[in-house]
């Protein structure tokens, strides 16, 4: 038979879902794993929102949607931005698209040709670079360090842009760092993005949740000239716990929404019709909850930050946004645990499952050899005991 498509053959498996698909197989075996692999709030979607569900289906709102989404849905994800980042879109310059994740996609797919580079600083969430590989493009990574908190300055942005590039893409906050980027440093990369015509692909998913009373800034607030090479992207699955609802979406210039658009009319069409108006709710309802999420979400950090800090071998900075630890393990390679070398992350999260009991992601799909990631997605109870887990795993460490 005849080869597949080089391209799609190349497509690597989600790190991210190796590790919960092993943590959950062994849990239906019957083995009491702890999850902090999966980046998916543990609390149930808002009744308010599942009322306007249900309210929908009992007005038999059950047929297809225009592709681009319901004009209803684009004017609350207005209103919201306007309400919460003192952003101005029109409908027109909105798409709803099935989760943050396929507007990333079609965000890369209306912006790439075979050869062009997106430049990706790391560490990075896990599809990025898979999907712009996907594309035909070329992701350019750039590496940042963690006592710069992980992000990238504005001149090493600078040196990483050829002829080829097409986009910056950030995540602010960033999975898997939890570090954000403030005004000053924004205005900076904005600034050589405009100097150097690219686009930015701005992935804000996360951006109600930030914690310490910092304030989140959006680069597409920035001025005319930002936002009108902004491509924002954004969703309903982390601040309102709809991860299974899969609405997201994506406000550009009207151009670059159509194209978008097109792509999109003839591969998945709109999403589910349901989920478009529960969104609706989320976005245009109370956002009590949101912020009643977002206070948790600070306690599991702050408690999972002081159990790391008075661990042996292991630190990690104090992320100020989204719902993830990267934790530092470079002191323990090359180390043994049960006569076995810790010799990546990947080993690492491997030994701690089997021994542990607690999967974690190995910071190899993210760029970063050597951390592995810990979603606090997931409730107090099982944090307090992953810790316990993690403080007696340790002690397997043979010096
Ligand atoms: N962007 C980032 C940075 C994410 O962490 C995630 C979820 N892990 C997504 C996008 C995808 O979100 P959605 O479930 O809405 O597709």
């Amino acid at each position: 038979m005849k080869p597949l498509s080089k391209l799609a053959s190349a497509v690597h498996a989600s790190s991210t879902m190796a590790i919960d698909a092993m943590a959950k197989s062994m849990k239906a075996k019957g083995i009491d794993v702890i999850g902090f692999g999966c980046g998916e709030p543990d609390f149930n979607t808002p009744d308010n929102i599942k009322m306007a569900c249900i309210k929908a289906l009992s007005e038999n709102r059950t047929k297809y949607t225009a592709a681009s989404g319901i004009i209803e849905l684009k004017g609350a994800a207005c209103y919201r931005m306007k309400e919460d980042l003192g952003i101005e879109y029109k409908p027109s310059e909105v798409l709803i698209a099935s989760g943050a994740k396929h507007n990333v996609y079609l965000a890369i797919r209306a912006l790439v040709d075979p050869g062009d580079e997106i430049i990706i600083p790391a560490p990075f969430w896990v599809s990025y670079s898979e999907i712009v590989a996907m594309c035909g493009g070329v992701p350019v990574i750039v590496e940042t360090k963690e006592e710069e908190g992980f992000k990238m300055s504005a001149a090493a942005l600078e040196a990483a842009i050829t002829d080829r590039t097409k986009a910056l893409l950030i995540n602010n906050p960033s999975n898997p760092t939890g570090m954000m980027y403030v005004e000053k440093e924004l205005r900076a990369l904005a600034e050589v993005c405009i100097r150097k015509d690219i686009y930015i692909i701005a992935d804000e998913i996360y951006y109600n949740l930030v914690y310490d009373g910092l304030e989140f800034v959006s680069i597409a607030s920035l001025g005319e000239e930002v936002k009108e090479r902004t491509i924002l992207i954004n969703g309903v699955s982390k601040s309102y716990a709809m991860t299974g609802w899969r609405i997201g979406y994506t406000m550009a210039p009207e151009h670059i929404i159509q194209v978008m658009s097109n792509y999109v009319s003839h591969s998945t069409a709109a999403p589910s019709t349901l989920s478009q108006y529960a969104a609706v709710e989320a976005l245009t309802g109370s956002q009590m909850e949101v912020e009643n999420m977002r206070k948790s979400f600070e306690v599991r950090r702050d408690y999972m930050v002081r159990r790391i800090k008075k661990m042996k071998y292991v630190s990690s900075l104090n992320p100020e946004g989204a719902f993830y630890i990267m934790m530092n393990i470079s002191k323990l390679m090359g180390k043994k645990v049960d006569g076995r070398v810790i010799d990546s992350s990947d080993t690492f999260a491997a030994l701690l499952l089997e021994k542990g009991l607690v999967a974690v992601v190995p910071g190899s799909g993210f760029d970063a050899p050597n951390y592995v990631r810990w979603s606090y997605a997931t409730s107090i109870d099982a944090i307090r005991s992953g810790m316990n887990r993690l403080e007696k795993f340790l002690e397997l460490v043979e010096d």
